[in-house]
Parts: C-alpha cells; structure tokens; sequence
C-alpha cells in the first residue's frame, strides 16, 4: 500500500465515495481499549465505539485470537453446510436470548436483521401493515426504510416503501387504535437510540406486547443498538417481555459484520426452505468473533458492569449540573445528554479535546461507549464534557 500524506488519504476517501457521510476529517490508524489514535499520533477517548459496535473496545486480544485461529481455518462456510463454530455461536446466543426466542436468522447488518423479520411477520400472517414508532430507526434497507419514523430518510424514497404506520413512541392508547386486524407486525426499540436515546417508560412494552397479541400481530423489537450495553443481554428483560422477533447486529460481533434475527419456534417453521437466504450471513469468521464476544461479555461479567458503570456515568453527567443541560436519558451504557442548544458544536468542542461522540435527534449528545471503559475513563469523559460545554457556552 502506497504511504501517502493525512491529507492526501482525506482527500482521496472524500473524492472517491458519494459525499453521504459528514467527515470528522480524521484519519484512523489503530485502536486499543478504549482509545483510537488517528495517522498524526493524536489520540482519541471513545466514547461511540463505531455507533456501538465495538462493545468490547479495539483490539480485544480475546476477540482477535479467536479471528486470527478462524481466518487460518475456514473463512466461508454456506448456510447449506453446517459448521462447528456457527452452531456454538447460535447455541450461545439463543441461551442469553429472552424467554421463547429458539431460532436466529444470520445476516451481516442491523437493517438485514430487521428486514428478515419483518419478512417473517408478512409471510406467518398473511398481512400487510406494519406499525412503527415516530422517532425511530430501523436502517436503510427499502423495509427497514419504512418502519424508519424519521421523514428525512424516507422522502426520497416514498413512493417504493411497503405501508407502516407510525405512531408517537410510549403512546399505548394510539398503538392499539393503529394495530387492527391487517397489521402483521409492531416493531419498537426497547431504548430508541438514533432518536435521542428514550428508554421504553414501564409498563409500555408489556401493554404494547398484550395488544399485539390480541390482535394476532406479532411483536418485534430492535435491539440493534440497546443489546448488551444496557445492564441486561437485552433491553427488553426490564420490561419482561418476549417479542416474537428481535433483531440484533452492531456489537454482537465487536466489529465483525453481522445480524441476527431471532425468533419463536412457531415463526421459525411457518416459512419453506429456501424463501429467504443470505451468502455472507452465518459466516464462521463472524461466528468466531461473535461467540468470543459472547463468552467474554460472560465471562468478564461485563453486562452487570455496564449497569454499575452507566449509573455512575449518569450520576457524574447530573452532577456537572451544567447550564446548557436540560436532561441526561438512558439506562447502562447507552447515555444522552439532552442540550438546550444544538449538539453538533458541542460535539466538535469534543473532538478537539480527544473525545469522540455521537449526535442523535439534533440537540442529544450520544454515548455508546465500549463496556471496558474504566472509572478513571469515565472520570476523564465528564472532564472533557464540561470544558465542551463551557467552551460552547462562552461563544
Ligand atoms: N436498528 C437500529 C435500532 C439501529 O440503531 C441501527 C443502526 N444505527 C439499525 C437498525 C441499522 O443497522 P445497520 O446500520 O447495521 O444496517
């Protein structure tokens, strides 16, 4: 690979690809732990791991040994094949999983994990609609696209997208009057993430599943975003309550490529072989990675950390007490710092202070940091958070 200047590698990732992303104007070289250090040497504290995906920070050895052993073994494997490392990383996944949940379709994105289910639903029920929450994001896919509440997403498209109806988020009372006896699925976060980081208000996801039921809909949760880092394998155990379907992707294989979608027995065995399939999905690198995922979110004991950790993260961010605040949301490791301003400043006053952080909605400052973080790292964040904020308020 040629060696080429910082600037010259920004210009060319730029000039190469169609201008969809806002560029950070940094070029990353390396990760470990909780830091990324870009091509200058300056290093960076994580706090959105990829949008989530890296819940056990970079280069975690145990992650990567389990990679190099696959890679050198068998790369590919058809789902028509079996393979020893895909069967373990199912059985693994569908013992964490929640009540009821016995099978899981594998895929390579969150939007392919939603797109299976809600081919699923169509298909096990013979309906059409689906219903949706405003604020909430399910991908890019075109059925993905539709459950997707924000309007910005899908106007271009409108006129391919499958009919989903959207009705305001934690509204019990509006989702029963939209689910009828046409409606196939409801699909829900459990934590809206990308919307600006709203956890499900008790009692919602229990009264959402009984109207799903008795409408003969089935319920799917995203869990795309809110797997593992929320204090429980998944958001929905707060709740207790089992879906029908629920989608993961995002950490489930610490930055390896991958979706699953899980369901009921009854759903799993009401399609024929060979109406839906993937080439990629189930693939034994991501296998790999994924069940060394896994067997160390187990083993390190890192969900229950996460909801020690996030608490304290959360009780550090209140304390600041800062003006420019108006809330801080969430639950674990899955935080938002509601602002009365816009986020975007404060996000660049981040970045420039070695602190890497996400927007949602536009005034939410979003944190997914990895479940490795230390106290003294979390220590660190709110630090440079306040002297953001300060700096933004000054200006
Ligand atoms: N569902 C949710 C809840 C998500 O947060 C995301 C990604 N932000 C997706 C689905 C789509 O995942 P992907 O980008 O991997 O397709």
């Amino acid at each position: 690979m040629t060696a080429r200047s910082t600037s010259a590698i920004l210009q060319l990732d730029e000039s190469l690809q169609p201008p969809l992303y806002a560029k950070r104007g940094i070029v990353l070289v390396r990760g470990e732990g909780a830091w990324l250090y870009d091509s200058d040497g300056q290093r960076y504290l994580d706090l959105m791991s990829n949008y989530g995906v890296n819940i056990l920070g970079h280069a975690h050895p145990r992650v990567t040994a389990a990679i190099v052993a696959q890679a050198s073994r068998l790369l590919s494997c058809h789902q028509s094949f079996a393979s020893d490392v895909r069967a373990a990383f199912l059985e693994k996944l569908l013992a964490v999983a929640p009540h009821g949940l016995s099978r899981a379709f594998l895929s390579n994105s969150g939007a392919e994990a939603v797109e299976a289910a809600l081919k699923f639903a169509w298909a096990v029920t013979g309906r059409r609609k689906v219903v949706a929450a405003k604020r909430g994001y399910h991908g890019r896919t075109l059925g993905a696209l539709a459950a997707t509440g924000e309007p910005k997403y899908r106007q271009p498209f409108l006129a391919v997208l499958p009919e989903v109806v959207h009705v305001p988020y934690g509204d019990a009372a509006a989702l029963a009057e939209a689910v009828d006896n046409d409606t196939a699925a409801v699909i829900l976060e459990p934590v809206q993430g990308e919307g600006g980081i709203y956890p499900a208000e008790p009692g919602y996801l229990a009264e959402v599943r009984r109207i799903t039921r008795e409408a003969g809909a089935l319920l799917v949760l995203d869990e795309v975003q809110s797997a593992f880092r929320t204090g429980a394998w998944f958001a929905c155990e707060h709740a207790g309550v089992s879906p029908d379907l629920l989608c993961v992707a995002k950490g489930l294989a610490n930055g390896v490529p991958i979706g699953a979608t899980l369901m009921t027995e009854d759903v799993a065995l009401a399609l024929p072989a060979g109406v839906h399939g993937s080439t990629f999905g189930g693939n034994p690198l991501a296998c790999a990675a994924g069940l060394a995922t896994l067997e160390t979110l187990e083993d390190d004991r890192l969900i229950p950390g996460a909801a020690e950790l996030g608490l304290y993260f959360r009780q550090q961010l209140l304390a600041l007490g800062h003006p420019l605040v108006r809330d801080v949301r969430g639950i674990g490791l899955m935080l938002g710092l509601d602002l009365k301003v816009r986020s975007t400043p404060v996000l660049k006053a981040l970045q420039e202070r070695g602190v890497l952080a996400l927007p949602a909605g536009t005034t939410v400052v979003r944190l997914l940091p990895p479940l490795i973080l230390s106290r003294d790292e979390v220590d660190l964040a709110v630090a440079r958070i306040a002297q953001a904020l300060d700096a933004v308020r000054e200006r």
